[in-house]
């Protein structure tokens, strides 16, 4: 059992709802976010300056002839099936530099691979060169400071194994495959965030290899504005190959799940929304539905069993009619396990758990039914009141992080997965204006720039100067064109590729996934 059940099966972003289901792909995955050439680019015009490159570095390289290839391109979300023109498992800081200089002579896009986890595929990308950071996974924990040090590719699990035995823990997600880099650097859904912050609150130094391929120092007082940047904007600024983050100690985590089926979600829903509109920074609780099971809720409390006890009882008098499942736990290093799969995802920023929200949410619920999940999550305490333009990190203020996501095994049952997601995602438009971009399919630059709100001008100056030719792209990134003051536009090439790949064939079951979906909900 894990800390964190609010897991979700199916999401999808909005820009599947706007375009329609027949240009939903193309439109969300062609946008920003994907690979596109820089306008003068030159491709590579031959395998020779690949194969000195491959011969520089200390590390795997693959390319599309190398056996291997197939296997290695694959991302947790199968719905992205993507040929990076090669991809190089980086065995040291050199090895990175050496992929970042290559990629900016020839000016070809970078994918950073961490965890491999990106709802949106972002590890791997059509025509990139793709820096697979799995060698980067080293943990080094100093409990006197209560700092730990992680190579950019270690994966939650890695980092929990070195921590928890000492009794420490940073803010993290609930799958222990997930990469940290890839959560903490796009702000993150954690847990225990009301009482530390979410984890780029936590982020306190790392290491970065720029487009230049400098390697630079972050901190306070560090690269100031890219210190700023990281702690939230993605890996739009180059590759971290290090991150420092803030520990803290082991709280014991005491929940109450209560599950309602498919009666009353509307009610159930309001009830929930009055209950966390104030809570202490020890609470925890997401409102989840999932296709098969129904709405359940789950609160818990990080602490003192009679302190938690003490504030459950007002979720056991608000929901008397539904028998909790109380348990205790404490964080396990491999968290919940997600099966790989084939997912739409849409996040939103809902502005109010209004009556009119909850109609809609409710009406995804019934309509999803089988086909798709929903997940609210609530952000307050510490995290919530972080100032809005201390970080890049746009979730601030209490919320609720919210997440559609429907799932496919079979090819037929792609086309209503991402229907409904897009369907949904739509008519929450009205309440959604930010969100967190890793619960994002790749979308618009329109829409990035309306999630970052009053941050989207810095982080676009900071991305114009670090990386002007936009070489991390694979990413929820900042189109430069939108920065009006800048003067700087890209010519955008979207990538063909850059499609849903097919479904598995009819017949072959997944084992049961997770998936998170993520809305943010003022309340
Ligand atoms: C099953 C599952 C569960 C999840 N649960 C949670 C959760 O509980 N909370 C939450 O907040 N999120 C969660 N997520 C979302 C997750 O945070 C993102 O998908 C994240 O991008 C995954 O990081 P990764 O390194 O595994 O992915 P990758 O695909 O390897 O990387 C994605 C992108 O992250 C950036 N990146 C990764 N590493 C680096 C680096 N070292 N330097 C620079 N950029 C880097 C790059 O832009 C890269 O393309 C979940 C996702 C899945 C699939």
């Amino acid at each position: 059992m894990t800390t964190d059940r609010t897991k979700l099966r199916y999401w999808t972003r909005r820009e599947f709802v706007r375009a329609g289901l027949a240009t939903a792909g193309a439109l969300a995955l062609g946008a920003c976010g994907h690979i596109r050439t820089p306008r003068g680019s030159s491709a590579i015009e031959s395998t020779a300056e690949l194969d000195e490159l491959a011969g520089r570095i200390r590390g795997r390289f693959l390319r599309s002839e190398s056996s291997g290839y197939d296997d290695a391109r694959k991302v947790w979300n199968l719905a992205y099936d993507r040929h990076p023109l090669a991809m190089a498992r980086c065995a040291d800081l050199d090895d990175v530099r050496r992929c970042v200089e290559f990629a900016r002579r020839h000016s070809i896009p970078v994918a950073i691979r961490g965890g491999g986890h990106s709802y949106a595929g972002f590890g791997v990308a059509d025509g990139a060169l793709q820096i697979d950071l799995a060698a980067f996974n080293t943990v080094r924990v100093d409990p006197h400071s209560r700092v730990v040090s992680v190579g950019g590719g270690t994966r939650i699990k890695e980092l929990l194994a070195a921590t928890l035995p000492v009794g420490l823990v940073t803010p993290m997600g609930s799958c222990g495959d997930v990469g940290v880099a890839g959560l903490a650097l796009a702000g993150g859904d954690t847990a225990a965030r009301g009482l530390f912050g979410t984890a780029c609150d936590n982020i306190i130094g790392a290491q970065l290899v720029t487009a230049d391929g400098e390697v630079l120092e972050l901190g306070p007082g560090r690269n100031k504005d890219l210190f700023w940047a990281i702690r939230g904007g993605g890996g739009n600024f180059g590759v971290v190959t290090r991150l420092d983050l803030r520990l803290h100690a082991v709280r014991t985590f005491h929940a109450a799940t209560f599950s309602f089926g498919w009666n009353d979600i509307a009610g159930a829903m309001r009830t929930f929304g009055e209950l966390v509109r104030e809570t202490p920074d020890e609470v925890r609780a997401a409102f989840d539905v999932d296709p098969e099971l129904g709405a359940s809720t789950r609160c818990g409390f990080y602490g003192d069993a009679v302190a938690a006890a003490a504030y459950l009882a007002s979720w056991k008098t608000a929901f008397r009619s539904v028998e909790p499942r109380m348990e205790s736990s404490k964080p396990d290093p491999q968290g919940e396990v997600w099966t790989t799969t084939a997912v739409a995802v849409d996040g939103a920023f809902l502005e109010g758990m209004t009556g009119n929200v909850v109609d809609v949410l409710a009406r995804a619920a019934i309509a999803g039914r089988g086909i798709g999940a929903m997940l609210m999550g609530l952000s307050n305490g510490v995290a919530s009141r972080v100032g809005m333009t201390d970080t890049a990190y746009p979730l601030r203020g209490m919320g609720l992080s919210c997440l559609l996501s429907a799932q496919w095994e079979r090819i037929q049952d792609r086309e209503a997965a991402v229907q409904w997601v897009a369907e949904y995602g739509a008519a929450l438009q009205p309440w959604a204006r930010r969100a967190y971009v890793n619960y994002l399919a790749p979308s618009s630059p329109e829409r990035i720039r309306e999630v970052y709100g009053v941050n989207y001008p810095r982080l676009a100056r900071v991305k114009a100067k670090y990386d002007p030719a936009n070489l991390f792209r694979s990413n929820q990134t900042f189109c430069l064109r939108l920065a009006a003051s800048d003067g700087l536009h890209y010519d955008v090439l979207a990538n063909p590729r850059q499609h849903f790949a097919r479904p598995r064939p009819s017949g072959r079951s997944l084992p049961n996934i997770g998936l998170h979906r993520t809305h943010f909900a003022r309340l």
